[in-house]
């Protein structure tokens, strides 16, 4: 039966020492609740650090508690120091990565230690996951303290099939530029073949840092990174809707709730319930309390604020001194505002079971969440669930990743305390049929996208990755089909061989020039053409001059400007047909303005042709620009009679009736050729490849979706088999 493991830094259970033993606390969390929805037949491994430094067991405590995780809990622990708890946890992951990813620069503290034991980490995970792994087994890898893991599993098991999800935001490339190890997080990621994150903004940052780093370009969510296809995809992550919309019928919770009331003696609630963290924004909220408070005496002695901080990260200087901030701002304002039968802010410093906090959204007015950045924030989700039918206001941070799908939330932004204020005020008088319609509106959304469905929806679209990238492979040059070419290749009398140039037969340069041929490729297309048998053409969108210079003393038939200027072999140029270049005044200034308002970008004058090059421009304007551009350039091509041509990093115009496609349709009628092979990288070669007959042998250079019956990865690839060839 084949496994689905899951991996995450902690297991689902937790191991703690006892008089005379150990105790195994295992915590229903969401995931796991999720999983246990699944109905497919794989078994459920987990792998992570049980909770116990590894410096406290000794050998026979280690075996008896893996022993007992594997029994009765399917868990491999990882066991990690004292020292990896340092540098690692507290130390890579928590004072680098949390606060970065957090939008807070300037808490990180690059060190390089912290970096080496976080790739230490990872490394003693892969050891775990080498020995449990099988063949056919899921791996599903969680969260922000295994970036690295996805590539060092690839690296040593190719055809795992690896899931990754980020449950904290992936901030924009302004902030993760600012890491030192930036590209091997991002490699390390790409390991896997699919990337979750809990909302777009995460997915866009992450597939524009791609961009702008490995310079590697998303295609519809697919990124394409050494030869693999990696999809990049958003899956927020819901709850266990059942439990949280039933909760307030729990006789339990009744009671509780029913006590709480009690002591609450009709004062409205306002709740706020985090981990005590500096992402979170709780001085913030206080400070926008306090606010309320001070512009709005009517509600003196009416309103309460119950805030539950719950113990966190208490080892980290910052979290420390988070906590003296929290508790000084709350005896303030108690000093200030309370009265012998008020205290205006109720502190709790610990965390609850879920019926005591089930029965805190029960008694609730309104909840108050206002993270300054949050990667999804659950709580938002459990309170209006729970909510259901009672009514009670949920205000929400913009900034957290919760907030896309709760549009009918009273959203702020956490820094404005004004706004804040001005909210619970909203809030506060909201009527109660208000209160009810919004919340069943997120309510809808929140059955229909459950902890169940979040996970059933990533582990399908992992698998629905794994067929996309099959049904490339099928299609890439090498094993029988390339023995099958070889041999149509051998057999053929009369061949002809259409080769495009840019990005085919050499890889792209910053500047065009800088792409000539190279004395290994002059040499391979001397011997390819000089074979009797071959008519080899190097069709491209370049000027003839260029292509004399490059090519004319070869023996080779050459296409020039797209289709324009055909010369077969040693005859000369001819051109296609008669052509007019009097568009080119009318279009050429828009040419100049856009070169101008993108810095980087150039514009080449072509024969019958303008181009527009926007290689070297800053990516994200460059993609902006090149979208107006084409609206543009749309509305004139019809009157005119032009065509638009997108290539790589390029946008070109030229009369409709000039084409490669046209060109090449000329040599194909010249023979009765046996083989023919042709290849190229972009748009302008698709129209070629579509008219091929059938048997010929269409190559694409480069994974991407195409008419090429195959594909290879790189020109170095296509100058191999063409190699192979002439031999
Ligand atoms: N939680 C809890 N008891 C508490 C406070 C919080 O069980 O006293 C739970 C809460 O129900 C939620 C989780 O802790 O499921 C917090 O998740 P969230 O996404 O809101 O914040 P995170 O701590 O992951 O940043």
């Amino acid at each position: 039966m084949a496994n689905l493991i899951l991996i995450s830094n902690r297991l689902s259970v937790s191991v703690e020492k006892k008089k005379g033993g150990f105790e195994f606390k295992a915590s229903m969390g969401g995931l796991a609740t999720g999983l246990s929805s699944l109905e497919h037949s794989d078994r459920l491994l987990w792998i992570g650090w049980p909770g116990l430094p590894a410096d406290d067991l000794s050998e026979a405590d280690s075996r008896k508690i893996a022993s007992t995780l594997k029994k009765h809990h399917n868990s491999i622990p990882v066991e990690l120091s004292r020292e990896d708890l340092r540098t690692f946890y507290y130390g890579f992951c928590n004072n680098v990565i949390w606060p970065l990813f957090h939008y807070f620069p300037s808490y990180a503290t690059y060190d390089n230690s912290f970096w080496e034991s976080y790739r230490g980490v990872n490394s003693i995970f892969l050891q775990k996951v080498l020995e449990a792994v099988k063949a056919d087994d899921t791996i599903w890898i969680h969260d922000y303290q295994l970036m690295l893991l996805p590539r060092l599993i690839r690296e040593k098991v190719p055809e795992a099939r690896i899931g990754y999800f980020l449950h904290i935001p992936f901030p924009s490339f302004e902030i993760f530029r600012l890491l030192p190890w930036r590209n091997e997080i991002l490699t390390g990621l790409l390991g896997a073949d699919l990337i979750g994150f809990h909302a777009y903004d995460y997915a866009r940052h992450f597939v524009s840092s791609v961009r702008r780093l490995l310079g590697v370009e998303n295609n519809m969510g697919y990124v394409q990174h050494e030869h693999r296809l990696s999809r990049v995809d958003v899956f927020p992550m819901g709850i266990d809707y059942q439990k949280y919309s039933a909760a307030l019928s729990k006789p339990d919770v009744r009671r509780q709730m029913a006590e709480a009331a009690r002591e609450l003696r009709g004062f409205k609630v306002i709740l706020s319930v985090d981990r005590l963290d500096y992402t979170k924004g709780i001085p913030e909220r206080l400070r926008a309390f306090e606010l309320l408070l001070e512009h709005n005496p009517k509600y003196r002695e009416k309103v309460v604020l119950l805030l539950i901080a719950v113990p966190s990260r208490t080892k980290v200087h910052r979290y420390r001194a988070l906590k003296k901030e929290v508790d000084e701002l709350i005896s303030t304002i108690n000093g200030k505002y309370g009265t012998i039968g008020w205290v205006p802010i109720h502190y709790f410093y610990r965390g609850f079971p879920f019926d005591r906090l089930s029965a805190f959204y029960g008694v609730a007015d309104v909840l108050l969440v206002t993270p300054l950045r949050d990667g999804m924030n659950l709580v938002a989700k459990e309170f209006v669930a729970a909510k259901k039918l009672s009514g009670g206001v949920l205000i929400l941070s913009e900034t957290a990743g919760s907030a896309r799908e709760m549009g009918e939330a009273l959203l702020i932004n956490p820094n404005n305390s004004e706004e804040i204020a001005a909210a619970l005020c909203t809030a506060l008088e909201m009527e109660r049929s208000e209160q009810i319609e919004r919340n069943t509106v997120m309510n809808e959304r929140l059955s229909r996208y459950d902890i169940g469905t979040w996970t059933k929806d990533f582990l399908n679209k992992l698998s629905q990755v794994r067929e996309v990238q099959d049904s490339y492979l099928v299609k890439k040059l090498s094993g029988a089909f390339k023995d099958e070419l070889m041999k149509a290749y051998r057999k053929a009398v009369r061949r002809l061989i259409i080769l495009d140039y840019d990005g085919t037969l050499v890889s792209f340069q910053d500047r065009p020039r800088k792409a000539a041929p190279d004395e290994e490729l002059v040499d391979l297309l001397k011997a390819l053409s000089e074979d009797p048998g071959n008519d080899v053409v190097v069709a491209s969108g370049r000027m003839r001059d260029v292509m004399n210079e490059w090519f004319g003393n070869l023996p080779l038939s050459l296409i020039a400007c797209h289709g324009a200027w055909l010369k077969h072999k040693e005859r000369e140029w001819q051109l296609s047909e008669e052509l007019s270049n009097q568009w080119k005044e009318q279009l050429r200034p828009i040419f100049q303005l856009f070169k101008d308002r993108t810095p980087g970008s150039t514009v080449e004058e072509k024969e019958y042709a303008l181009a527009w090059h926007y290689r070297n421009a800053e990516p994200e304007l460059a993609a902006i620009r090149a979208s107006e551009f084409k609206d543009i350039l749309f509305s004139f091509t019809g009157d005119l009679n032009l065509d638009v041509l997108e290539g790589k990093s390029v946008l070109e115009i030229k009369p409709v009736n000039v084409s490669k496609a046209r060109a090449v349709s000329t040599w194909l009628s010249r023979d009765n050729w046996q083989f023919i092979m042709a290849a190229g990288d972009d748009n302008n070669d698709e129209v070629m490849f579509s008219q091929l007959p059938a048997s010929a042998y269409s190559i694409k250079i480069g994974l991407d979706i195409s008419e090429a019956r195959y594909y290879l990865d790189s020109p170095k690839q296509l100058r191999q088999l063409l190699n192979e060839v002439i031999v």
